[in-house]
């Protein structure tokens, strides 16, 4: 018993972190399978996919200790093929948004909802292949570079893999290691920054190019160059692409269709870029208090 409980223990601890950080669900819930927190229904479907899918929260309610509430009634849609921002401070529930949608957890009450669909009625390989997510912390597979940047398409071509690693500036750093794209990444292999994982997320879910797309502060981790570069192909992978960006950065939020300010599992503002500045309350405080910071 004891031979079999630590290793189990172990896995359940790296489970965690994985799920914390939003990587790679779906071989890990192969390998985890009696852990999944979510089960598909009996009755499960497969996502209908619409080429723009909207993605709607309904009165949505979530924690995830009972007593300790977290979502307090949140209601917002991204209408298809358009970017809406969430921004807020750290704690406010921003993440647990994008876990959500994963399907990491379900509500406790109210619904989400994808191109009219409950995810709760949809199988969650479907659901999952139709999103895409730059995770706040990247956790990378023991394997190739190759693979950590394909695992978003199977299949891919070696040409595909490139293009996607030029797209997020990870190109020529791999290039320069005495494997390139064989290297290996993790423990015994290629140790990479926080930024270097970063981009190497951003690669896979530009190659994968999903309907959906959830930026979770993406590009936090990336010195303000890089930074800048990769914004713009981000914002070139989302056009059309129904799209919720939670952001750290304000200038990057100036052209979303809605932004959604967060505090304490609430929306506290919404509205357009210019309708919250003449709001002249929470997100304009945030503004020029932002502005303030680049200039120094
Ligand atoms: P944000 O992304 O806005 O910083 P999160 O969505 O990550 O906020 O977290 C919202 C709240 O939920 C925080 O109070 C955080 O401590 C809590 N929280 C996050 N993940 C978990 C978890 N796995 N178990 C329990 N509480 C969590
Ligand atoms: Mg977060």
């Amino acid at each position: 018993m004891i031979q079999l409980y630590i290793p189990l223990n172990f896995l359940g601890t790296l489970y965690r972190e994985i799920k914390q950080s939003l990587t790679d669900l779906d071989r890990m819930f192969v390998l985890m399978d009696q852990q999944r927190e979510v089960a598909d229904a009996p009755s499960a479907q497969p996502l209908a996919l619409q080429a723009e899918p909207e993605l709607r929260f309904d009165d949505v309610h979530f924690a995830y200790h009972p007593g300790r509430p977290i979502l307090q009634g949140l209601s917002f849609v991204v209408p298809a093929g358009k970017t809406v921002a969430v921004v807020g401070p750290s704690g406010a529930g921003k993440s647990t948004l994008a876990r959500l949608i994963f399907r990491f957890y379900d509500v406790q009450s109210g619904a989400i909802r994808i191109a009219g669909q409950d995810i709760r009625d949809l199988t969650q390989d479907s659901l999952r292949r139709a999103i895409g997510i730059v995770p706040q912390d990247t956790v990378l597979f023991n394997d190739t570079v190759a693979y950590n940047i394909a695992y978003g398409r199977p299949g891919a071509s070696q040409d595909e893999i490139v293009q996607a690693a030029q797209a997020a500036r990870i190109h020529a750093m791999i290039a320069a290691s005495p494997e390139g794209y064989a290297t290996r990444v993790g423990e015994r292999g290629l140790k990479l920054s926080g930024g270097e994982k970063q981009r190497v997320a951003i690669a896979r879910t530009l190659l994968k190019n999903p309907p959906i797309l959830i930026f979770d502060e993406a590009t936090s981790a990336l010195d303000s160059a890089n930074e800048r570069a990769i914004q713009q192909e981000l914002q070139k992978a989302a056009q059309g692409k129904t799209t919720l960006v939670i952001a750290h950065r304000l200038s990057t939020v100036v052209d979303a269709h809605e932004i959604l300010v967060m505090d304490a599992g609430r929306i506290v503002e919404r509205g357009t870029h210019a309708q919250l500045l003449a709001l002249g309350a929470r997100y304009a405080s945030m503004w020029s208090l932002q502005r303030n910071q680049a200039q120094d």
